[in-house]
């Protein structure tokens, strides 16, 4: 299972799209396979756990060291309380903290920290669904237990007692933590986003695999831990040290990834409306600017009450998802999609001609009406109409174009859906 390892930046965007968040299902309407699969984790990690606690001797020093890390956990969950938590994917440091354990102490600490850590979450920081929560401490638990037993099973005991052997053999064992910890995460990643892309084919690769920013933050965490387990073998007041630095580093990354939330819509992860209207603007006066070629898009799904109407909102959501997943999956990484309102898309188009735009806007049309959404046995299909303007062409500006841009797509509905039509040349 793809469950035992793996880390923190994809692990949250794969739990959330497989628990709901993303879709923003309540626990009881999803599938039963997806059911299972949360149970089945859950089981897994109380199974693991009660074995665990009853198998390993208890030592005070263990306990105090689990409760010392455990509390510089709570300490940067705490400071920055505030903040707030993002709703649905997010991620944040506590890795830092739980690494050491997995590295210095026996495997079953690595696997009740979280636990801990989120129960303190959810009574502290934010209310979020018991079974996601639950969910999460599962599987950050089994995944830490699971790296706690790989890391000493090939280091032939914990960091310590390696330490205790030299510190050539230390220094090549942390470096060695590292590069086996990114390696994991990095495969782990893939592996789950295949797993979730083969249940939910409209969660885009982009959304799943991330970007260049969270492999960064996978080897901040990873070495961070590592450098605060090194440092606690000098002394555990050394690590402590390392809090400040982490409270820190947590309360900019919540606070971007609040601020990133606040430019997106949450049902599809493209931009919103006010955000996209601030961004095409930019990309309008630059292109005005240079010279350069600008195509601005409105996208309106085709008879999409009759969705809603025949098989409920939650469906039409979920439809509504996977068009916009087709549209970014057409689009190059510099165009700028945004969610109008509803279930029309604005979409701003660098450095496009009328020739270009109109290869692009056939793709887009044909990987919405591919766009496959199944619905327990039966599956559900829309199709797209857009209405296309060309800078220069068909306006001078934003507003221009989309004022262009709606009339051809009123003209594109009008002509029998399904179709792309540019604005008439003024
Ligand atoms: P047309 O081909 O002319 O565009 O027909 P249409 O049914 O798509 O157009 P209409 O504007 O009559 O209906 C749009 C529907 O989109 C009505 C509304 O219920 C639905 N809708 C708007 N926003 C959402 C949403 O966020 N989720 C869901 N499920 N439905 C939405
Ligand atoms: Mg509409
Ligand atoms: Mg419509």
């Amino acid at each position: 299972m793809v469950v035992v390892t793996g880390t923190p930046a994809r692990w949250h965007r794969a739990r959330a799209a497989l628990t709901g968040s993303v879709r923003g299902w309540p626990v009881w309407a999803a599938p039963v396979p997806l059911l299972a699969y949360l149970l089945a984790v859950i089981a897994l990690a109380v199974a693991v756990g009660v074995h665990e606690v009853a198998t390993t001797p208890l030592r005070g020093a263990q306990l105090a060291a689990f409760g010392l890390l455990v509390g510089c956990g709570v300490v940067a969950l705490e400071a920055s309380r505030h903040t707030g938590e993002p709703a649905g994917v997010s991620r944040d440091l506590l890795s830092a903290w739980t690494l050491p354990i997995a590295l210095l102490l026996p495997p079953v600490y690595a696997l009740l920290a979280p636990a801990l850590l989120t129960a303190v979450k959810q009574l502290r920081v934010g209310r979020s669904p018991l079974h996601r929560r639950v969910f999460s401490a599962a599987v950050i638990g089994l995944e830490g237990y699971g790296r706690a037993t790989v890391f000493q099973l090939l280091a032939g005991g914990t960091l310590a007692q390696v330490g205790r052997r030299g510190e050539g053999r230390m220094a090549l064992t942390l470096l060695a933590a590292v590069v086996v910890g990114f390696g994991c995460v990095q495969l782990n990643a893939v592996l789950i986003a295949v797993a979730v892309r083969l249940s939910t084919p409209e969660i885009g690769w982009r959304q799943l695999l991330g970007q260049r920013a969270d492999v960064l933050l996978d080897l901040l965490e990873l070495t961070v831990g590592t450098v605060i387990a090194a440092a606690w073998i000098a002394s555990p007041a050394t690590a402590v040290l390392a809090l400040p630095a982490m409270i820190y580093l947590h309360r900019t990354l919540t606070h971007n990834q609040l601020r990133a939330a606040a430019r997106t819509d949450a049902k599809t992860g493209l931009l919103n409306a006010a955000t996209w209207q601030e961004e095409a603007t930019r990309e309008v006066s630059r292109a005005t600017r240079t010279h350069a070629p600008l195509t601005v898009l409105i996208a309106d799904l085709d008879r999409f009450k009759e969705v809603n109407d025949r098989h409920g909102h939650l469906v039409g959501d979920q439809v509504l998802a996977a068009a916009a997943a087709a549209l970014q999956s057409g689009s190059r990484s510099y165009d700028v999609l945004g969610r109008f309102g509803g279930e029309e898309f604005t979409i701003a188009l660098p450095g496009t001609d009328l020739d270009e735009a109109a290869r692009i806007t056939a793709r887009l049309r044909q990987l919405v009406a591919e766009a496959v959404v199944p619905v327990g046995r039966d599956s559900v299909q829309v199709t797209v109409s857009i209405g296309a303007a060309v800078l220069g062409r068909h306006g001078q500006d934003l507003t221009d174009l989309l004022v262009a841009a709606d009339l051809a797509l009123y003209r594109a509905k009008a002509a029998g859906r399904n179709q792309v039509s540019f604005a008439p040349t003024r």
